[in-house]
């Protein structure tokens, strides 16, 4: 029996150069600003905040990246989950237009945070590859191609031969490259932030589970099981990890899973697969991931939870499709599978909610982090800094739950553990 509190939570948490400092609360305590969640966003605020001379403090129940930033597949998006009309069409031309623009541009912020701060976390800029999984998502990524050239970002839409050429199966019937993006261990970039921040002035304190938020003379008390923490303002950056501390926030969102597998280093015999270092993710409605690590393994993954007695299911499912893809790859042996939870929005749209005075919960970023969740941290740092709220890459909004949300997220979760046992025939 595997002890959850000691076990990795996933490959990154064992195969990363970076080192895990963690300490828990000590006692009462105050700041400017207390963090709840020590992922990508809590930790990018406190760097910037702490940056701007504010006396931040990050509260995480468990180890830095224990959420979605220790469980993904390190792909640095430039953008969100839709493509640009969409973003205009549902924001309106100025705001629409400025967040595209600003997340095509958050690859690059991302990289350059790892150079100044020398953060060992893999980097590599290759881009990343969205392969068409049939004829309609090509038609997908020929649209998605326009409306990017159109904007001047250097993606090319790839020939399928070019694809293969690029992934090492001919599989696909086209691909999306993006050169802005490119990949990371993600475990990596977060234990690296939270060395920055702390580098920079802030304060982390891990094991420690944020209980109950209380408002007093002006001030907020975050309550947590190792001590009482009294803050100007609060950033609840939870996310998908978003439990009962504010009554209704886990209400703003969908949940669906993401499972990956490691196979062991392959070496030679996978030299023709992704040799770019490109990550790749495909079109289809229940999609899958695949990448390489440092080390030569092949990281492979798909929407939904692990499955079967110590994953053996999520394990099976891999080597089926590491066959169906490559079939000269011989046999794999893949390792231990991990899921995290991603919070999905309605309208593939992130959030940025101000519950209160003070309180501010960014969410919803749709399995699009990296760049999302280091963005927003610096926007919420740069507005508690005194910074114009205009200036916010998407205004802040009333929280709105969703209807029916558990039966969505059981339907999903159903739905792709049906597709998970269907692929891994
Ligand atoms: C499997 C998977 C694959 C993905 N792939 C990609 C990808 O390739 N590229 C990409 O850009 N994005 C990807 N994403 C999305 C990305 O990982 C997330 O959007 C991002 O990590 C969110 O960061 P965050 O800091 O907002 O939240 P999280 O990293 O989820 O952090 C929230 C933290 O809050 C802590 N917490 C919760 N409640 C409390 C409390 N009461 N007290 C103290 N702490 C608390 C949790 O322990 C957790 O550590 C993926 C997500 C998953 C799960």
């Amino acid at each position: 029996m595997t002890d959850p509190d000691t076990s990795p939570i996933s490959h990154w948490d064992h195969s990363g150069a970076e080192p895990d400092h963690s300490a828990p609360l000590d006692g009462d305590t105050a700041c400017d600003l207390c963090i709840v969640g020590g992922g990508y966003t809590g930790l990018s605020t406190a760097l910037h905040g702490a940056a701007r001379g504010l006396d931040c403090h990050v509260i995480e129940a468990k180890g830095i990246g224990h959420g979605g930033s220790g469980r993904n597949v390190g792909l640095v998006n430039a953008g969100l989950w839709l493509p640009p009309r969409e973003v205009r069409n549902k924001l309106g031309d100025t705001l629409g237009t400025s967040l595209v623009t600003t997340l095509g541009e958050m690859p690059s912020y991302v990289f350059s945070l790892i150079e100044t701060h020398q953060i060992r976390c893999d980097p590599r800029r290759n881009g990343t590859i969205h392969a068409a999984h049939s004829p309609r998502g090509l038609a997908d990524l020929t649209r998605r191609a326009s409306q990017w050239q159109a904007l001047g970002a250097p993606v090319d839409l790839l020939t399928p031969a070019q694809t293969a050429e690029m992934t090492g199966t001919r599989r696909f019937h086209g691909g999306l490259l993006d050169r802005r993006a490119g990949t990371i261990n993600p475990m990596g970039y977060a234990r690296g932030l939270a060395r920055a921040a702390r580098g920079a002035g802030a304060r982390i304190s891990t094991h420690t589970d944020a209980q109950r938020l209380r408002r007093e003379n002006g001030h907020w008390l975050v309550h947590t099981d190792r001590g009482t923490v009294r803050a100007r303002n609060v950033v609840l950056a939870t996310n998908a990890y978003s439990g009962t501390l504010w009554p209704g926030l886990e209400k703003l969102f969908t949940t669906i899973h993401f499972f990956q597998v490691a196979t062991e280093p392959l070496g030679a015999r996978a030299d023709a697969i992704l040799k770019g270092g490109q990550g790749l993710w495909d079109t289809a409605p229940i999609m899958f991931s695949l990448r390489r690590d440092g080390d030569g393994r092949l990281i492979i993954g798909s929407m939904g939870a692990v499955h079967g007695p110590d994953g053996a299911l999520s394990r099976r499912w891999a080597r089926k499709q590491l066959a169906r893809l490559f079939p000269d790859l011989g046999p794999v042996d893949p390792g231990t599978p991990w899921h995290g939870r991603i919070a999905m929005t309605p309208d593939h749209v992130f959030r940025m909610h101000r519950l209160e005075d003070g309180l501010f919960a960014p969410i919803g970023y749709n399995g699009r982090g990296i760049t999302t969740g280091t963005l927003f941290g610096k926007a919420l740092a740069d507005l508690l800094s005194g910074a114009d709220p205009d200036s916010l890459p998407i205004p802040v909004s009333p929280p709105r739950p969703i209807r029916a949300r558990r039966l969505q997220t059981g339907f999903y979760h159903a739905a792709f553990a049906a597709n998970q046992l269907w692929k891994s025939l």
